[in-house]
């Protein structure tokens, strides 16, 4: 972030991306107020040097309170989850177009804003343009027109994108919008339904590493195709399109490294030194066929992209989660001398 700017909200900050960008801003100087709705004590990461605030965003006071005495606002706050979350809880997803949208209403009338962040998706992308497994499937940001969004949570994406450009035009609100394509990293969800795939995948072998039961559930038929950015490109990527003071436009910020399932699953069990019997479940949901990042834009106008290499990012995550697992009592007593090895 520009050192131009010294004060900052990160809506949606107990979240596994909002958590890691607190600490980068903090980092930097910056003061930080965090507002996320969820109670402290389930955040990803708490940090007692920021003003952290329980509030519910979706309520306009909040959203007030929130953004007064901010010069930069990140809206990163909304309810979201895995293809397992997002496929069943559309009404969910939706309704946090409030949150965006009082967010801006506050900027427009408390004034002094200078930045304006609003975190999209690769969900916003025309579904139709999606339906080919090749890993060659590059989404372009126009791609998102004639729209045809993920239903439920990548209208609420789409809506709120325009929500910030029609703010920006008629109001002067500077905002600024990422597309994110599937972030990961340690400090993330890797159960309980929320999870996304390279965490599912690392927490699913891991446990059959664990447990010694030598098999993998995958959703689909592990061909559908994505592309994953480690946390730490994510973090760049919205310092640098938050402080572009010429650009504005909508822009992909993700990793166009793409791959299948499978091979995400070998990545892993390479890691885990491990070779897994594959089961795969063609009823859960499984999302769209394929999707990558077509990163021209982002280095046409920044002359970067996220260049993470999946592997490298993948050790780290599956270090971190393996710490979380390894220790609970029913993996102990399953494996004791496997406990602490990697
Ligand atoms: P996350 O679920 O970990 O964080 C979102 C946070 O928003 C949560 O802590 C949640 O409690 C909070 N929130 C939800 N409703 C709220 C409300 N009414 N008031 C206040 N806070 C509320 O998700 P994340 O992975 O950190 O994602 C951050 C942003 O990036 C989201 O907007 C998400 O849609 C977007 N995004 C993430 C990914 C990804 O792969 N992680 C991909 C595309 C887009």
């Amino acid at each position: 972030m520009g050192a131009q700017y010294k004060t900052a909200v990160v809506c949606g900050g107990g979240g596994f991306i909002g958590g890691h960008f607190v600490a980068d801003l903090l980092s930097r100087g910056i003061k930080v107020r965090v507002v996320d709705v969820k109670p402290m004590n389930e955040w990803y990461q708490v940090h007692p040097e920021a003003e952290n605030v329980v509030a519910d965003l979706n309520l306009k006071d909040a959203c007030f309170a929130a953004v007064k005495g901010q010069e930069v606002v990140y809206n990163l706050a909304c309810n979201m989850g895995g293809m397992g979350f997002i496929e069943n809880n559309k009404g969910l997803c939706m309704i946090s177009v409030l949150i965006n949208t009082h967010l801006l209403m506050a900027a427009r009338e408390l004034g002094g804003v200078k930045k304006f962040f609003y975190a999209s998706s690769a969900c916003v992308y025309n579904g139709d343009k999606q339906k080919d497994k090749s890993v060659e499937l590059f989404l372009k940001e126009e791609d998102a027109y004639p729209a045809l969004p993920e239903d439920g949570y990548g209208w609420e994406k789409l809506f709120s994108e325009r929500m910030c450009r029609h703010f920006r035009e008629d109001y002067k609100i500077p905002g600024r919008v990422a597309r994110f394509h599937n972030v990961y990293g340690p400090l993330g969800t890797f159960e309980g339904g929320r999870e996304k795939a390279p965490a599912a995948m690392c927490r699913k072998v891991i446990e059959a590493k664990l447990s010694g039961k030598h098999e993998i559930e995958i959703w689909g038929d592990g061909k559908q195709t994505r592309s994953f950015m480690y946390i730490t490109d994510c973090l760049k990527g919205i310092h640098m399109i938050t402080d572009s003071d010429t650009f504005w436009e909508p822009i992909n910020l993700g990793s166009a490294e793409g791959v299948t399932i499978n091979t995400l699953v070998d990545i892993v069990e390479d890691i885990a030194g491990i070779k897994l019997k594959r089961n795969y479940n063609l009823d859960a949901p499984k999302g769209v066929a394929g999707r990558n990042s077509d990163n021209t834009l982002i280095n046409k106008v920044f002359g970067w992209e996220p260049n993470t290499k999946l592997r490298d990012g993948m050790e780290k995550t599956y270090k971190w989660i393996y710490d979380q697992m390894a220790g609970r009592p029913q993996y102990r007593k399953a494996s004791p001398a496997l406990a602490g090895a990697h």
